[in-house]
């Protein structure tokens, strides 16, 4: 059984979305101070790294993160790759065979970002006609390879509002650089935050 591990390793190298809380483990108790073991405080955004969004991150009324089925976080899914720089499209979708499952992960140049510990916001989104394909067509599960499912700064955010307003679970910050176009079984497992806006995950594919 292999699995390809999608996920990015967390540490301080990884890019921080503009605004967010940078990642940290600070130490809290050091073998090599005289304690009795090593024990570390974890310092995170609830959306860095490969995280998955909960609809509270838009709406104060949305479930948090311990709302969100694993049934639909695990199972197969789809990868399909764009190589469009600017944001996705509803045509450039249209293009791609996308109907028929239920989760879909898009493959952008984004993934070849990785790596890099600086934030580009040039990363490629998905735009707002692309949104409301996907969910016309019952996507619901969509993950992306950069920080942010939505083109930076877009005024009013309506790709998150789209997705999330139509109970479409989405993961961000997936590393799909190895990873071919394809059907493939996906174990999404973010930490269960009771109330959180976003959860860390550690995601794997395994080819179907
Ligand atoms: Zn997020």
């Amino acid at each position: 059984m292999k699995l390809i591990d999608v996920s990015v390793p967390i540490d301080d190298r990884l890019p921080i979305y503009p605004g967010n809380a940078p990642f940290d483990l600070e130490p809290v108790k050091r073998l090599a101070r005289g304690d009795s073991s090593n024990v570390s405080t974890l310092r995170i955004s609830a959306h860095g790294g490969t995280h998955v969004d909960a609809p509270r991150h838009f709406f104060d009324h949305g479930g948090g993160v311990e709302a969100l089925p694993l049934d639909l976080l695990c199972g197969p899914a789809r990868v399909v790759e764009v190589t469009t720089r600017a944001a996705i499209t509803a045509d450039d979708l249209a293009q791609l065979y996308v109907a028929g499952t239920t989760r879909l992960l898009i493959k952008t140049p984004n993934s070849r970002l990785w790596g890099d510990s600086t934030f580009h916001a040039d990363y490629v989104g998905v735009g707002e006609s692309a949104a409301k394909y996907l969910v016309d067509h019952g996507i619901k599960l969509l993950g992306v390879d950069y920080l942010s499912v939505e083109p930076f700064k877009t005024p009013g955010a309506p790709t998150h509002h789209i997705l999330l307003g139509a109970g479409t679970i989405v993961i961000e910050g997936l590393n799909l650089r190895d990873v071919e176009p394809g059907d493939y079984e996906m174990y999404c497992l973010p930490l269960c935050l009771v109330g959180s806006d976003g959860a860390p995950a550690r995601v794997v594919l395994r080819r179907g």
